[in-house]
């Protein structure tokens, strides 16, 4: 079973609060951090959930029409606040990272991809194999900056589809690949934002579950109260009905599970979770 789990903020944009909380967000900016997870595992070391923004986001959007994701969404990031800058700061060298777990191939989640040389990275096939048939200003306009990803991407890369399915404890309508085959990470499919996104299903980590859904929901009150974004949303959505049916999955199951406290539902974007999570010790 995984020992711990750690959460880095890997730079971060701006969003209304209102456009990804309608009901009670306010016409205010808030931050959105890109949040990476560090697990640390007995065997296989340290894996990643994501991989945040990094300083090679800044050089590959100098150049159109890249250019034009980082004029709509402004980054923050710096070589102290990547990924690799984080892990440093905790005495971790990029080479310490075996996996590199890619929940989707938006920016904002595979922007510090390219600075690990060890890693093996884990990602939907499906979703790549789309990405890369469309066009480069098309793939911009997913959030898909291919230069982002190494030369070796493919090579180096497990997709999620080959991994043997299995997974009982989450419940009825849940499933999910047994990424190490020992039962201690799981990749579950939660489709709707991208064609492939997944989150990362963690038992068992100091007493606690985890189950990290990245951009299936933005915020906590988007799954805990059930609240979609503003339906301008949809147009970056690769299936908006059922992004909204993957948030009610994970809304009833949040309402499930609330009372005994066992399972912790994580967006990847939420300051406010985020900052829980870093001040608890597993
Ligand atoms: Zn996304």
């Amino acid at each position: 079973m995984v020992r711990s789990i750690t959460f880095l903020e890997a730079g971060f944009t701006e969003q209304f609060e209102k456009i990804v909380n309608p009901v009670t967000g306010k016409w205010r900016k808030i931050r959105f951090p890109s949040t990476v997870a560090l697990i640390e595992h007995p065997r296989h070391g340290y894996l990643l959930f994501d991989a945040g923004y990094s300083g090679r986001f800044k050089e590959v959007t100098r150049r159109f029409p890249e250019k034009l994701y980082a004029w709509v969404t402004p980054v923050t990031v710096s070589p102290e606040t990547s990924a690799v800058g984080r892990l440093r700061g905790l005495g971790l060298a990029e080479t310490d990272i075996s996996h590199v777990i890619l929940s989707h191939f938006h920016a904002d989640h595979i922007g510090g991809a390219s600075d690990f040389s060890r890693a093996r990275y884990v990602a939907s096939r499906r979703e790549y194999d789309h990405l890369v048939s469309l066009g480069t200003v098309s793939q911009v306009r997913h959030g898909f900056l291919k230069a982002l990803l190494p030369e070796s991407f493919e090579s180096r890369t497990r997709w999620s589809d080959d991994f043997p399915v299995e997974l009982k404890s989450l419940g009825e309508g849940w499933m999910g690949n047994d990424l190490l085959g020992d039962g201690s990470v799981f990749l579950v499919p939660l489709p709707g934002h991208t064609l492939g996104q997944m989150g990362l299903y963690v038992p068992s980590v100091g007493g606690v579950d985890y189950l990290l859904v990245a951009d299936a929901a933005w915020l906590t009150p988007s799954f805990r109260e059930e609240i979609p974004p503003m339906r301008i949303t949809d147009l970056i959505f690769h299936d908006p009905p059922a992004y909204r049916d993957t948030l009610t999955r994970i809304h009833r199951l949040d309402c499930e599970t609330r009372l005994s406290g066992r399972l912790r539902i994580l967006t990847c974007h939420c300051e406010e979770a985020m900052e829980r999570e870093r001040t608890h010790v597993v």
